[in-house]
């Protein structure tokens, strides 16, 4: 069995301690990752600051290169990392190549962002004076991402940080390491220097008070449970840490009865089942208009039904396992929550008979009653419950009734409504008969709990830039 090094300081180090990591699939061990302590991430640390001012100092197009040799070699080396991502995390190897595919553009994006860390220069309103807005790297990074997509969401921090001139100590999920590894290889292949990008793994409440507390670290970028985040908030107040936070989310997905009902059912399916309902901006809730509520149920059961389980590894497999262990126990007690509270279950509803791995069927309820659990937190399973609706505004309310407020879908035709939803349903990303809404040039991030700042778009460079107005006194 494999075991994998950590990346720090330009070199590959291995360590005495490691940890098992397991295939989802087969809930069996397929290899190691070495791990260090908390005295370790403080040396990475300060090596991050000592490789900062000649970094900083590059041109924003020579980060830019760098980024688009990583970029390179992740393509190069593209169906090895997704059959990576497939085994460490257990998703359906089509959707792992559509991580690696996402991720080499998030880096290309962010190379050529690079150049344009603009500033601005504001007329003065007194004489003898000019003023000048700049943008400035903040220094060092630590960035902590989540498995649920352990090659992207690691790629959204750490492409755009070393785009803006910062150097990044990644932390990747203790369960979902490898990718991060094989992120690294990439960075090393591409000739970045010594320092600037590190990954470390270890325990992860004391490597998050490290860079709470160590003053080297300037930055906390987070991607994970809005319960962590809660925790980094309140560390975060003794230095007054700048945090970017993607938090929890909890979508809803409004069908009028105006949509195309084919173009709403495979966007609800593409929205809920999609990297097997483990998505932060996973359809949680799917609200019908009442006249075509069972025209949806049918078509929306039937396609569920259709959708293959299995190890990901398989060909044609559309719903992998869940996670963990923990994660078919939460799925299954939402269904259950929800049946006894009078839903009805049209399809699935288990843990797939006989499976060694974490295997859920995919699954839809009707009629779900608003306090029933899976309407109110993240269920982060193949469980899709639907309910009726009868007028907007209702539709609405309810929609916009939970602390979370990631992304939302809506499947209309009416132009009017339309707008009047993106401009009240409360989200940070909107798809409007569109159920995979995320894309490299665009913002992306949370309202409400779902979290603070963006990722991706002009947006995602500035999250790792200092904005400075400079007041120039001259001669004139
Ligand atoms: P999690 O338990 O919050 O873990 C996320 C990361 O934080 C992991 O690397 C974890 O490390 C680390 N961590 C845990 N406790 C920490 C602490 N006290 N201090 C510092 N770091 C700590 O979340 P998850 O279960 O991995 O991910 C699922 C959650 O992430 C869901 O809520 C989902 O909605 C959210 N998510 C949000 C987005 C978004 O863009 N908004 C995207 C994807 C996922 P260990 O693994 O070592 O414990």
């Amino acid at each position: 069995m494999t075991t994998y090094p950590l990346y720090l300081n330009g070199q590959f180090v291995p360590s005495a301690t490691t940890m098992a990591v397991i295939n989802p699939a087969t809930a069996d061990a397929f290899a190691m990752i070495a791990t260090v302590d908390r005295a370790r991430l403080a040396t990475a640390l300060a090596d991050a600051h000592a490789a900062f001012p000649p970094w900083r100092r590059l041109t924003g197009k020579a980060r830019g290169a760098y980024l688009h040799r990583i970029a390179d070699q992740v393509e190069s080396r593209r169906d090895e990392i997704a059959r990576t991502i497939t085994l460490e995390n257990g998703k359906p190897l089509a959707q792992s190549l559509g991580e690696v595919t996402m991720t080499v553009d998030h880096l290309r994006w962010f190379a050529e962002e690079a150049r344009r860390a603009y500033g601005r220069v504001i007329p003065n309103q007194v004489d003898g004076k000019r003023h000048l807005v700049i943008k400035s790297p903040m220094g060092v990074v630590g960035a902590i991402s989540p498995w649920n997509f352990p090659l992207v969401l690691a790629a959204r921090k750490v492409a755009p940080a070393l785009a803006a001139g910062c150097t990044v100590v990644l932390k990747p999920a203790s369960q979902t390491p490898i990718c991060a590894v094989l992120l690294a290889e990439c960075v090393h292949a591409a000739g970045v220097p010594p320092g600037v990008f590190q990954v470390i793994v270890g325990p992860s409440s004391a490597f998050g008070d490290e860079m709470l507390s160590n003053p080297l670290c300037r930055k906390i970028t987070f991607t994970g449970s809005t319960e962590v985040g809660r925790v980094l908030i309140r560390g975060a107040a003794a230095s007054v840490k700048p945090l970017s936070l993607e938090l929890g989310g909890h979508a809803p997905v409004l069908v009028f009865a105006d949509a195309d009902l084919d173009v709403a059912v495979e966007g609800a399916l593409a929205a809920k089942f999609r990297n097997t309902g483990q998505s932060c901006i996973a359809a949680n809730r799917v609200l019908v208009e009442r006249p075509i509520y069972e025209r949806f149920l049918e078509a929306f059961v039937a396609k569920a039904r259709s959708l293959k389980v299995g190890d990901g590894l398989e060909p044609g497999v559309d719903i992998g396992p869940l996670f963990d262990e923990a994660g078919v126990a939460k799925a299954v007690e939402h269904v259950e929550d929800a049946v006894a509270r009078g839903a009805r279950l049209l399809c699935g509803g288990r843990r797939v008979p006989g499976s060694r791995g974490f295997f859920v069927e995919p699954t839809v309820l009707a009629d779900v009653a608003p306090q029933s659990a899976c309407m109110r937190e993240e269920t982060f399973a193949p469980i899709a419950p639907v309910c009726a609706f009868d007028r907007e505004e209702e539709a609405l309310e309810q929609a916009n009734a939970s602390i979370y407020g990631l992304s939302a879908y809506a499947f209309t035709t009416n132009l009017d409504r339309a707008f009047r939803l993106m401009e009240t349903l409360e989200a940070g990303t909107i798809g409007i008969n569109d159920g995979v809404p995320s894309t490299s040039q665009c913002p992306f991030g949370g309202v409400k709990q779902s979290g603070w700042g963006r990722e991706l778009g002009t947006e995602g460079l500035d999250a790792f830039l200092e904005t400075k107005h400079v007041s120039l006194g001259m001669r004139v």
